[in-house]
C-alpha cells in the first residue's frame, strides 16, 4: 500500500494498493493513518503483532515529516515468562512496597537512583536495562524479579487480585515467589509529526492515534484519560493547569487522580463533584498523619502555602514522583487540610476525614 500524491507531491489525492495481484488506485481528497504503535521492532514489547509503524514508513515513504521516532516509553516491570503476554504489573504494586531484586536476591534498584523501586518510569526501566546488561548472560532475553513479600497480603488482595490471578495462570504464586519481570516497549510517543487537528506536513494526509506525534507528550507519555482530563481543565483556561502540563509529563503513576486534584485545589467544595477517590483518601489520611508531627507546628500555626513543602516531600515519597509535581498535588492537600481544621486532626489522626464532602464521597 502507498499514498498517492499529486504530481507536485504536496497533498495526497488517494492511495494505491495491490489487491489480488493488481495495483488499484483509490481517489480520495483526505486520508487518515490510524495504524497504532511499532513496539514490534523490539524484542519485548506489550503491543500486540500488528504494531509494527505501517502508517509510519507509509507516511515516511510519501516525505511526510516525522518526529522524535526515539521517543519509546518502555514499562518497567512487564511479566518475562516464556510463552506467557507481557502482562503489565502495575507501578502501584511498587508504590505499596514491592522490591526489584535480581537473581541473587539483591535489591539493585538504589544503585541507580536513591528513590530506587519508587524512581520514575524511565529511571526504573533504564535501571533495569543496565542492571541486566551489568549482570546477565544475554541481557535481551534476561528479567529481573518484583518481590511483592514485603507487602501484607491482605494488603495484595485487596489492591491487586487481577495481578494474583494472571500470575496464578503462568505457575507464579506472589504471595510466595517473586514475579520475573523485564523492560518492554509499550508507546511510541514519536510518529508522523502533526498539528492540533492532526494535518500532517502533506496536505490532506492526517495521522491519528499512537501513529501520530503531537507533541503533547514529551520523551515520556501521558495516558488517554490523564490528556483527557487536563484538556478538560484546559478549556477552562486555568493557568495553573498550564503549569501542570508542564511538570506533569515527569510524574509516574496515579496522574488522574493528581490531575484531578490539580483541578480541585482552588475549589475545596468542589472536591463533593469529582468524588473522593480511595486515593485521595489514602493520601489525605497519609499527609495528615505526617504533618501533625510536632516538628511541623509552627508550620501549622502559619498559614496554608508552608504546609506545602514537607507536604510535597510526604507525597513525592508516597507516589514516587517528582518534588516539584508533588509540591502541586500537595496544595488541594494542604487546602483541605487547613479547610477542616488542623487541631481536630491533630487531636486524632487517624481518624477517617469527617467533613460532609468525605461523607458524602464515601456514600
Ligand atoms: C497492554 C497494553 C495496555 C495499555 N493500557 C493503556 C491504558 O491503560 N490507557 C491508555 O490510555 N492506553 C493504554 N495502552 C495504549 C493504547 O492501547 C494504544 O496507544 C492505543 O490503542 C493506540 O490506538 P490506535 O488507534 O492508535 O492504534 P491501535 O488501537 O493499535 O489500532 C491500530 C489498528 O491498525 C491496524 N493496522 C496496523 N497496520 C495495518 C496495516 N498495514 N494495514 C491495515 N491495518 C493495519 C491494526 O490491526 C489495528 O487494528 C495500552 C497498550 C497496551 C499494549
Amino acid at each position: 500500500m502507498s499514498l498517492w500524491l499529486t504530481p507536485q507531491k504536496d497533498r495526497v489525492q488517494g492511495i494505491s494498493l495491490l489487491y489480488q495481484s493488481q495495483i488499484r488506485w483509490l481517489k480520495s481528497s483526505a486520508v487518515i493513518l490510524a495504524t497504532g504503535g511499532g513496539g514490534q521492532v523490539f524484542t519485548q514489547t506489550t503491543n500486540p503483532k500488528v504494531s509494527t509503524g505501517d502508517g509510519v514508513a507509509l507516511a515516511w515513504r510519501a516525505g511526510a515529516v516525522l518526529r522524535d521516532l526515539e521517543f519509546f516509553q518502555f514499562h518497567p516491570t512487564a511479566l518475562t515468562k516464556p510463552g506467557a503476554p507481557h502482562f503489565l504489573i502495575s507501578e502501584a504494586v511498587r508504590g505499596e512496597g514491592a522490591h526489584l531484586i535480581d537473581d541473587r536476591d539483591y535489591r539493585f534498584a538504589f544503585e541507580y537512583h536513591p528513590a530506587g523501586e519508587l524512581a520514575p518510569r524511565d529511571v526504573v526501566s533504564r535501571a533495569i536495562f543496565h542492571h541486566l546488561h551489568k549482570t546477565a548472560a544475554n541481557p535481551t532475553h534476561a528479567h529481573v524479579y518484583l518481590d511483592l513479600r514485603p507487602i501484607d497480603p491482605d494488603r495484595i488482595r485487596y489492591r491487586f487480585p487481577n495481578i494474583i490471578n494472571v500470575c496464578k495462570q503462568w505457575g507464579i504464586d506472589v504471595f510466595h515467589e517473586p514475579i520475573p519481570v523485564a523492560p518492554a516497549a509499550h508507546y511510541w510517543m514519536g510518529g508522523v509529526a502533526c498539528d492540533l487537528m492532526s494535518q500532517t506536513s502533506i496536505h490532506g494526509l492526517y495521522a491519528i492515534g499512537e501513529t501520530a506525534s503531537t507533541g503533547v507528550h514529551g520523551a515520556n507519555r501521558l495516558d488517554k484519560k490523564k490528556i483527557e482530563q487536563l484538556r478538560e481543565q484546559l478549556i477552562k483556561d486555568d493557568p495553573e493547569a498550564l503549569v501542570a502540563v508542564d511538570v506533569i509529563e515527569e510524574y509516574q503513576g496515579n496522574l488522574a487522580d493528581a490531575a484531578k486534584a490539580i483541578a480541585i485545589r482552588n475549589d475545596i467544595e468542589g472536591i463533593a463533584d469529582y468524588g473522593l477517590s480511595d486515593w485521595f483518601l489514602e493520601m489525605l489520611q497519609e499527609c495528615r498523619d505526617f504533618i501533625c508531627q510536632p516538628k511541623y507546628q509552627n508550620l501549622r500555626e502559619n498559614y496554608l502555602p508552608a504546609l506545602i513543602p514537607p507536604l510535597a516531600d510526604c507525597l513525592a515519597g508516597s507516589l514516587g514522583c517528582l518534588p516539584g509535581v508533588a509540591a502541586i498535588i500537595a496544595v488541594p492537600f494542604a487546602a483541605y487540610i487547613k479547610e477542616e481544621g488542623m487541631e481536630k486532626f491533630c487531636k486524632s489522626p487517624n481518624s477517617q476525614p469527617s467533613s460532609p464532602v468525605a461523607t458524602k464521597a464515601a456514600q
